[in-house]
């Protein structure tokens, strides 16, 4: 009989859960959560982060308990707070998932590695995800990724064998501790999404049978996407459903599509979903194989083209920044997003892209701090898709295509009635649709009618966009034409590019 302890980190869930399973089934069982002071200080970090754990939390205590085991819950380091516990339990086997994260967490985890080598308790980290570990090469991932999302997803264990009496009687079971207990501000996020297997669940079944219907064609507007899109990247996020229930669930429901003649776009909607699926673990494979992509940019021939020290910044630079974290550009669409993001902590994809192409191109701000800062608002944070996809949208990869959103167009394209703005943006509330993607060029009679003073209620914008497109354009383009960019990009593609054919299709042909 082994004594485990099952170290739950981005995982917050009991179904499809293999660290736990495996754990059960060799002996008595006890899952921890431990708030660790390094993941709560990261600068990505934000109260509403917690706030999802904690229900996330609320729930696994409940199954667990249900089931005949416990979750422990404790606030300190790693692993001083293992080998505290190690004295009281005398647990043989710590069990977890792998976990694709921060520098500081990659660390901790090493640092878990020589207190397990050196005390003699086994530790078995399991896959979660499609991210593979260790990847030599990039070739046939998607195969790879296709044949671990097969596997059937683990059910919950219905019987946990509880630790002897006299071992845990006198070891306290701690507390789920809200933000302020833990000496954070209290979240500013009162929009946001609720943590929980029971609502990953929710989503996944409303998605796929009722709101999921038009996501292809809605994906990229913030109005109808906020129900067309799954909303599920928070629970993915932090574990609350694994990537494989909502692959099987897409799965069935593809089946049951099959052949209906009105269901065409359901059927395309969800193949879009299920690719997305994989993007997930694409993306963060990248973050497993470079971690140095959290603070480096991931082409070097692109290093010093943006200004990453902000004791260099000028003063414009940091109060376009600043104006671009409020929501005050002068841009409704960019401002909009912001606003959304600040009360929800949700945005989706195409408005997220928009707001880092205006922060990298229109401002010529460096990813890092941009990237700091929608990791806090995003509540979904998560680090592998976060830093690949800001630097990507800043240009920095030198494999994908360069996009530079026009925020003016992105109105008329994705919020052409100004819905989305207007609810976020109440300074605009007046102002007629034909004025929404430029209000600052609104003639003075207009403003007065639509009690909207442009550089009064709302700001004029914040640069230029032709200028400014033009400008950016010129100095990316001529980056990517040096001879060390090509090499770097060839270097980038290899490690991280996505094969576009996976090798099954390939050896077909
Ligand atoms: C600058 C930037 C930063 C981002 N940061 C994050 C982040 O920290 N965490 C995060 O989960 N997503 C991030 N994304 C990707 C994407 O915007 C979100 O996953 C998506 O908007 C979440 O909404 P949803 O769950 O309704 O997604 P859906 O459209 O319903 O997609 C389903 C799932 O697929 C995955 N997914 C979807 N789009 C992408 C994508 N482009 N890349 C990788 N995975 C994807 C997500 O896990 C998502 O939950 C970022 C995108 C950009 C442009």
């Amino acid at each position: 009989m082994t004594r485990s302890i099952v170290w739950l980190k981005r995982c917050l869930r009991v179904h499809d859960h293999a660290p736990l399973r495996e754990a059960a089934r060799r002996g008595p069982t006890l899952a921890l959560y431990v708030y660790e002071p390094d993941v709560l200080n990261a600068v990505e970090h934000d109260p509403s982060h917690l706030v999802f754990i904690n229900q996330c939390l609320l729930e696994v205590r409940d199954q667990l308990r249900a089931s005949g085991s416990d979750l422990l819950i404790r606030h300190g380091t790693m692993p001083e707070t293992l080998e505290k516990l190690h004295g009281q339990l005398r647990f043989d086997a710590l069990w977890s998932h792998e976990e694709t994260g921060l520098a500081a967490t990659f660390e901790r985890d090493k640092r878990v590695r020589r207190w397990s080598d050196h005390t003699g308790v086994r530790w078995t980290e399991l896959p979660q995800h499609g991210v593979v570990r260790p990847l030599k090469s990039r070739d046939g991932w998607a195969d790879r990724w296709r044949a671990r999302m097969q596997e059937i997803p683990l059910e919950a264990p219905t019987r946990i064998e509880p630790y002897p009496d006299d071992v845990v009687s006198s070891v306290h079971r701690g507390e789920i501790l809200k933000p302020t207990e833990l000496g954070l501000p209290e979240s500013e996020k009162t929009g946001a999404q609720v943590g929980g297997e029971s609502c990953a669940a929710a989503l996944l079944d409303s998605f796929l049978h009722v709101r999921g219907e038009n996501y292809q064609k809605d994906m990229s507007t913030p109005v109808e996407g906020w129900d067309s899109c799954s909303r599920l990247s928070a629970h993915f996020a932090y574990g609350s459903i694994s990537i494989r229930t909502a692959h099987h669930a897409a799965l069935t429901r593809a089946t049951e599509l099959k052949g209906d003649p009105t269901a065409k776009s359901w059927r395309a909607s969800i193949a879009s979903f299920q690719k997305r699926l994989r993007w997930h673990c694409h993306f963060m494979q990248k973050l497993e194989d470079e971690p140095e992509i959290e603070f480096r940019n991931f082409s070097r021939a692109f290093d010093g083209l943006r200004e990453e020290d902000l004791s260099r910044w000028t003063e414009e630079d940091h109060a376009q920044f600043i104006a671009w974290q409020n929501g005050l550009t002068g841009y409704p669409l960019v401002d909009a997003c912001m606003r959304c993001l600040k009360r929800t902590g949700w945005i989706n994809f195409r408005m997220r892209s928009m707001l880092v192409s205006f922060a990298a191109y229109h401002l010529w701000l460096h990813w890092r701090p941009v990237a700091e800062h929608l990791a806090q608002q995003f509540l979904d944070f998560e680090p592998g898709i976060h830093y690949s996809q800001c630097q990507m949208q800043s240009g920095m990869t030198g494999i994908n295509a360069v996009r530079i959103y026009s925020p003016s167009k992105q109105v008329i394209d994705q919020d052409p009635t100004g819905l989305f703005i207007r609810r976020w943006v109440p300074e605009l509330r007046d102002v007629p649709d034909e004025h929404l993607p430029n209000p600052e060029l609104m003639p003075a009679l207009t403003q007065r009618m639509a009690n909207c003073g442009i550089g009064a209620d709302y700001p004029a914008p914040i640069v230029d966009h032709a200028i400014a497109y033009r400008e950016a354009r010129a100095k990316i383009h001529e980056a990517r034409s040096k001879p060390e960019a090509r090499e770097e990009a060839a270097r980038v593609y290899e490690k991280h590019g996505s094969r576009r054919r996976p090798s099954r299709s390939r050896s077909k042909r």
